[in-house]
């Protein structure tokens, strides 16, 4: 059984869901699995196929999803929706981390920024969509151990230190999903 402050997040992503617990005091974060195919071309579009996957699972309770990615200006907005499998294969961030460097090798144009989509479906079925960026810079090469995925190369706009060297309270006061959340907050009260 669920009730209203109950938040199910369509994600099995524990650095994503620890993120959210932090932005969101007070709610009962659970996260779930959507099973759904993220095919849509934009952030906002996959945030939705995720949240319309589960929502009917639980009625009567908020639903969220997120979708975010690193957009780079000087590869088109690449990786864009493919952040998670640039490289190829889902979540090797290593690898994704060496193709963004290689891909921009000898390119003097590093700006970058990362978007956060959400799609909340409330308890009495309407929907939500709020966003959130975070613009920046990518660096030359790795710095910090914290964060995941991109953060130890992006570098956000006012600062020398990258995501991946910055606190959680630091990165979450500034970033595209620190954003989204506070404005989906504003949402559900
Ligand atoms: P997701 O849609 O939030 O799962 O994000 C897709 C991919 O974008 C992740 O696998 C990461 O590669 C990248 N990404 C999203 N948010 C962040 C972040 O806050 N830091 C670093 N990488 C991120």
């Amino acid at each position: 059984m669920t009730d209203m402050n109950t938040l199910i997040v369509a994600t099995h992503n524990a650095h994503k869901l620890r993120e959210i617990g932090q932005i969101l005091p007070g709610w009962d974060i659970r996260g779930e699995d959507s099973g759904a195919e993220e095919t849509a071309e934009t952030f906002v579009g996959n945030a939705r196929i995720k949240a319309r996957a589960i929502a009917p699972r639980h009625p009567g309770s908020w639903v969220m999803a997120d979708d975010s990615g690193l957009e780079v200006i000087a590869l088109g907005g690449e990786p864009g929706v493919r952040s998670a499998r640039y490289a190829g294969r889902d979540g090797d961030t290593p690898a994704n981390n060496a193709l963004l460097l290689k891909n921009l090798s000898g390119v003097a144009d590093r700006r970058a920024r990362f978007t956060c989509a959400i799609v909340l479906v409330a308890p009495d079925g309407t929907e939500h969509v709020v966003e959130g960026h975070c613009p920046g810079r990518i660096a030359e090469a790795p710095s910090g151990a914290g964060g995941f995925g991109y953060d130890p190369l992006f570098v956000p706009d006012g600062y020398d230190r990258s995501f991946a060297e910055l606190s959680s309270d630091e990165k979450n006061a500034i970033s595209h999903r620190g954003r989204a959340l506070a404005a989906a907050r504003a949402i559900i009260g």
